[in-house]
């Protein structure tokens, strides 16, 4: 029976570091505040997008909101971040993905500052990271490292695979997990033999985006799996790409959903609100 690595308890820890930190830094006369951007009104944005808003009032991040309309052109949209940018009394900026199709994604990650890409998506943060410079990591598999390194799961020398080479998680996991000494396999839909891939793992990371798609066949008996993604089931429950119940009885450690990977990507955006005002 596996370990459950749970998402919510260590997110609050975190969190409550970084209160204590906010705190510090106010009696210092420093306050920091994060503007987010929300273009349209997508329902499951605006849920990430309040949770955000609401972990930073925890935390004691000020946040500025800005809802711009699904119809907003795109320079309007780039002169908005531009102002941000110049302004010093915000430290990140984050622009709430999707955008709608006639806007250039990549064109907007690149308008932000990178001292102020708290996402850590523009192309400067990326680069950072590949050759290990000081750069905002992307939130999701920096907070998978912390809920390894906070579970006591030792990375070095451990055979670690990706199911998936997405550029905010599966790329990015893999060089976190290569930067703590991991032996690192990222798979994709081309891998053939998937299965024994993933079998060999001790450490495996399921970021396919298909529901229930990792079952026990795909798992070493006591690996550590770590579950990404987040779908909603035919009953409208939130499920993984791991079938949970199946791989729970022969997994050495395994994270929930909910309350595993997804609670811990907001507390490293607040982590790298913090830290970024540190610099
Ligand atoms: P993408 O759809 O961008 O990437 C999926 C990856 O899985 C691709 O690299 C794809 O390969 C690979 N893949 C798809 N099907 C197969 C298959 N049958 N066998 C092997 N590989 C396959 O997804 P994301 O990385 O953005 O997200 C993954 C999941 O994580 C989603 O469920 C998403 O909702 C969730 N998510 C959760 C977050 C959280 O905070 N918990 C944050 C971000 C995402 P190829 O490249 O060849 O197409």
């Amino acid at each position: 029976m596996a370990y459950v690595i749970d998402g919510k308890k260590i997110s609050q820890e975190i969190k409550d570091e970084l209160k204590e930190q906010v705190e510090a830094l106010k009696k210092d006369g420093k306050e920091i505040a994060l503007a987010v951007i929300q273009v349209g009104t997508d329902p499951a944005s605006s849920v990430y997008v309040g949770n955000k808003k609401k972990a930073c009032a925890y935390i004691g991040i000020r946040s500025e909101s800005y809802e711009l309309p699904e119809t907003v052109v795109q320079e309007e949209l780039i002169s908005l971040i531009e102002r941000l940018n110049q302004d010093d009394k915000i430290n990140g900026i984050l622009v709430q993905l999707p955008l709608p199709e006639h806007i250039d994604e990549d064109a907007v990650i690149k308008a932000i500052s990178p001292a102020k890409d708290v996402d850590g998506f523009h192309p400067e943060s990326v680069g950072a990271l590949m050759i290990g410079q000081q750069g905002f990591l992307p939130c999701t598999p920096a907070g998978i490292i912390q809920l390894l390194k906070r579970s006591d799961i030792e990375i070095a020398g451990k055979e670690c695979v990706v199911i998936g080479r997405s550029n905010i998680v599966g790329k990015p996991m893999a060089v976190l997990l290569l930067r703590e000494n991991g032996t690192v396999t990222v798979t994709h839909s081309k891998t053939k033999d998937l299965k024994a891939v993933c079998k060999r793992a001790d450490i495996l990371v399921a970021a396919v985006g298909k529901p229930r798609m990792i079952t026990r066949e795909y798992v070493k008996d006591g690996a550590t799996v770590i579950d990404v993604g987040i779908h909603r089931n035919a009953e409208n429950k939130l499920c993984g790409d791991v079938d949970y119940e199946d791989v729970f009885p022969i997994a050495g450690a395994i994270t929930p959903v909910p309350g595993g990977v997804g609670p811990m990507t907001i507390a490293m955006l607040m982590n790298n609100c913090v830290s970024g005002a540190l610099h």
